[in-house]
C-alpha cells in the first residue's frame, strides 16, 4: 500500500502486504483456524500480512496460531 512505501521507518521487507487472492483467503474460514486466533491479526479488522478488510472469522494460508 502506498502509505507504507512513504514510511521511512519500515524496511523494504515490511512494505508490501499480500493480496487476499495470493494467500488463499477464505471468508469465512472453512476450517477450524480463524484470523481472530492468528498472530498476524490486528483487531478489529486488519492483518499485518494481508491487504484489506480482515474479520476475526476469516482465514488464509499464512495463519500462525497466536
Ligand atoms: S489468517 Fe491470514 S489473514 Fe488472517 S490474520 Fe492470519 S495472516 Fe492475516
Amino acid at each position: 500500500m502506498a502509505e507504507h512505501y512513504a514510511n521511512p521507518f519500515l524496511g523494504r521487507h515490511m512494505t508490501r502486504k499480500k493480496t487476499k487472492a495470493g494467500v488463499g483467503f477464505e471468508h469465512p474460514a472453512k476450517g477450524e483456524d480463524r484470523c481472530g486466533e492468528c498472530a498476524h491479526f490486528q483487531a478489529p479488522e486488519s492483518c499485518e500480512r494481508v491487504q484489506g478488510y480482515i474479520q476475526p472469522e476469516d482465514w488464509c494460508r499464512l495463519f500462525r496460531r497466536a
